[in-house]
């Protein structure tokens, strides 16, 4: 632990630290400059605004808002079993969304954007105590400009890009690129926080905190030795957010005396869902909802070994298993591949577009037929199984039982071995294509535990003083995880603690 006394010189004093400029430290900022305007707020970020922004600037930008708070009570403690938050965090919870439509709605006219519906989605489990309370999701997207004026379509980073059209003109809040923050500055006998130790472009950087440090740096699906430690992930699960989401805050609130919660739970990533690999590049998240029949998917031993085309996409890729919502097991059989034919090929994209750090940040154009991904290399073409499986390194005669497999059960019309829909199934005819799947994660959810105030706690859950956290790092989602609600936990989260920083005696 470095002590204030350890530190030599400090490169900037602000009274209030946010780390991070995802969607919750931008938005903890803003509340506490807010709050205080006479309040010196100073964001550092780990990355130049190029890449900046996090897991919040590719994030498929949907925004849940509960209908009937009750009911909505009822469904988020379902969501959250069998890890109840205590009662008092779940209302903390509900209070948090509360009227939080409203304060969206004006804080994007504000900037000229509108709230719009995302897309006819209603409750991820219709089945659980109190869904009824959410009717539909929503998105933001400038309200003039876009040509593109389809309803249900998302605007790419609409979310993000209204709160930081807040922070551009809100100059009085400082954004300190390419400091990485490493560790907080704590009085060793009462582990009040002062300040933070860094770097800033690989020299050394110290921040003094008058009145307290928000982190707000995010999840850890980019750091492939904590999602085995705290996951169970072998390497290869790969992230569809920011490269450098790496869990920074992990050791740092470990090293702070935090306690930390929810490193592993049934939501730490919003699912498993599957992605095409792009060779070095990264990955993109599978078109989730393919209008063709023709493709299947293997796992290492060559196999299929689950009903392809379920509706996984509406439930964040969880599927009913002994009575309890269990991630599709992708993860556990990588090396994979989706194995399809020309008709797939030429009927969808085979990528979600909209979404994911190489086609938002790197700005990827996935092409309509895939045209343009099999000239890279990422899929592979050849007119005979045979070539085909040697392309991809799989036993020929291995992939042709599979490929006679599924087209006899296509052609009966009976999928005896899994139960796919029929009406989901063609029979694969020459030319053959594969694409190299990956396990992907949207996010990790675990990190200090907090309070109702954003507080991070102590092991006895005693707030440390002038410590505060907000976001997907320590996120209150349990277990199971309704579409929409981690942006919102980034806006009220980074609100609490934001204002709660803000109003601490320096
Ligand atoms: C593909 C995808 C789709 C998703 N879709 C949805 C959706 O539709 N709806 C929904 O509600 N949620 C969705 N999510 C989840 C949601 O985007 C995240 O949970 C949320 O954006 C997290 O916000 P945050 O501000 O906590 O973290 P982030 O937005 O990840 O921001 C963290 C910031 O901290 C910075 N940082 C990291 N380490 C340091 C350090 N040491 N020092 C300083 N700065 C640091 C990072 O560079 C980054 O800018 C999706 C996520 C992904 C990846």
């Amino acid at each position: 632990m470095a002590s204030p006394a350890s530190v030599r010189n400090w490169d900037l004093e602000a009274d209030v630290v946010v780390l991070g400029a995802g969607l919750a430290g931008i938005v903890a900022a803003l509340e506490a400059h807010e709050v205080d305007p006479d309040a010196r707020v100073v964001i550092l970020e780990k990355q130049p605004p190029k890449t900046a922004g996090g897991n919040s600037r590719v994030s498929g930008q949907s925004l849940s808002f509960p209908v009937d708070m009750a009911a909505y009570r009822r469904y988020q403690a379902a969501l959250n079993q069998p890890h109840p938050l205590p009662e008092r965090l779940l209302d903390a919870w509900v209070a948090g969304r509360t009227g939080l439509r409203e304060w969206v709605e004006a804080k994007a006219a504000e900037v000229g954007f509108e709230l719009v519906p995302w897309g006819n989605f209603g409750a991820e489990f219709p089945d659980m105590p109190g869904a009824e309370c959410i009717d539909d999701l929503y998105t933001l997207r400038p309200a003039t400009g876009d040509p593109d004026r389809r309803p249900n379509r998302t605007y790419p980073s609409g979310v993000y890009l209204c709160f930081k059209a807040h922070l551009d003109r809100t100059p009085e809040i400082e954004v300190r690129h390419e400091v990485r923050a490493r560790e907080l500055v704590q009085d060793p006998d009462t582990l009040e926080v002062f300040g933070v130790l860094g770097e800033w472009r690989g020299q050394p950087f110290a921040a003094r905190a008058r009145r307290g440090v928000v982190v707000a740096t995010g999840g850890f699906e980019s750091d492939s030795e904590m999602l085995g430690t705290y996951a169970g992930y072998a390497p290869g699960v790969t992230p569809y957010g920011s490269p450098f989401n790496t869990g920074d805050a992990i050791p740092m609130l470990q090293k702070a005396g935090a306690k930390l919660w929810h490193m592993r739970n049934n939501t730490e990533t919003g699912g498993n869902h599957p992605g095409i690999k792009c060779g070095d590049r990264g990955a993109v998240v599978r078109n989730p909802r393919p209008k063709a029949r023709s493709w299947f998917d293997i796992g290492a031993n060559g196999r299929r070994f689950y009903p392809e085309a379920g509706n996984y996409h509406d439930t964040h890729f969880k599927y009913r298993h002994h009575d309890r919502w269990e991630d599709v097991p992708i993860s556990r059989v990588t090396p994979a591949h989706m194995i399809f034919d020309e008709t797939t090929r030429v009927t969808d994209c085979l990528a979600a577009r909209g979404m994911g750090w190489f086609l938002v940040v790197d700005g990827y154009e996935w092409s309509a037929d895939n045209s343009a991904e099999v000239a890279a290399g990422w899929i592979q073409k050849a007119d005979t199984v045979e070539e085909l499986a040697i392309k991809i390194g799989r036993d020929p005669r291995a992939l042709a039982e599979q490929i006679a497999r599924f087209n006899a059960a296509a052609e009966a019309g009976v999928d005896a071995e899994f139960g796919r829909d029929p009406a989901t199934m063609s029979p694969l005819r020459p030319p053959y294509y594969a694409a190299e799947l990956v396990a992907g994660l949207i996010c990790t959810t675990g990190g200090a535990m907090r309070d109702e105030y954003g507080r991070v706690l102590d092991h006895q859950e005693r707030p440390i003083p002038g410590l505060f956290e907000a976001g997907e790092l320590g996120s209150f989602h349990s277990n199971l995880y309704q579409n929409g609600s981690f942006l919102t936990e980034a806006m009220f989260s980074g609100r609490w603690a934001g204002r709660s920083a803000a109003l601490r005696s320096p």
